[in-house]
């Protein structure tokens, strides 16, 4: 198993940390196995939500109970015939594994692995679980960070296009009269989209999109209320 004090010697037997950490990942992203996945990311949740393993342990002594038992220390003599290479061997191999049992198993190498702290997630944008890289890091990706920020910034401008759509409406809503047209909303929606609105958004102007009847008529009490 990895033990520090051991780290070198084992990497070079068995998986390094890194890979160790990266496979326990990809077992929390598998979507093969997703009644596996969901309970493994259960426990990584609540270790998470814990803010450390000390505190899991004091939360649900049981779990933690589980969570050692789940392996037992298989010792080899190596070459040198000083030292011995433990490697943990499933404690239970006869029983059924179950989910919870299986991502018990799971969790108790993370807790194991020197790296844990560098499991991070779900991501906000694709929930899948990553080994970031730097502290700050939010989302898994540049490109979920990136589209993350995008959206926001569509959101800003959804919102300041819909403001801009609203004055304009209220600033035709006096105006009509049945003799321009029997239907307000779809004279008043005409003039809004002959008025070519614009919204400031940090690259320049840009055009509002055309509304509808329908957007007046369902806005109607917004509209009024800029009158
Ligand atoms: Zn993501």
């Amino acid at each position: 198993m990895i033990n520090i004090a051991d780290e070198k010697r084992v990497s070079a037997r068995g998986p390094t940390p890194e890979v160790q950490l990266q496979s326990l990942c990809d077992v929390l992203n598998d979507a093969q196995k997703p009644e596996y996945r969901d309970a493994f990311r259960a426990l990584v949740k609540r270790w998470l939500d814990a803010g450390s393993l000390k505190q899991m342990v004091a939360n649900d002594p049981g779990l933690w109970l589980d969570v050692s038992e789940a392996w037992k220390p298989y010792f080899t003599p190596i070459e040198t015939g000083a030292a011995w290479s433990v490697t943990p061997i499933p404690s239970q191999t006869k029983l059924p594994s179950t989910p919870e049992k299986w991502a018990i198993r799971h969790f108790a190498l993370l807790t194991l692995n020197p790296l844990r702290d560098k499991l991070r997630g779900p991501c906000p944008r694709c929930q899948s679980y990553y080994i970031r890289k730097r502290e700050t890091k939010v989302y898994c990706s540049k490109s979920c960070g990136n589209a993350a920020s995008a959206s926001r910034s569509n959101a800003v401008l959804e919102k300041a296009q819909r403001q801009a759509l609203l004055r304009s409406a209220a600033k035709f809503w006096p105006q009509w009269t049945e003799y321009k047209h029997p239907n307000r909303s779809f004279w008043i929606a005409g003039r809004v989209n002959g008025s070519h609105a614009r919204v400031r958004t940090k690259n320049g102007w840009k055009p509002v999109k055309q509304v509808t009847a329908k957007f007046v008529s369902r806005n109607a009490v917004e509209i009024q209320k800029r009158v």
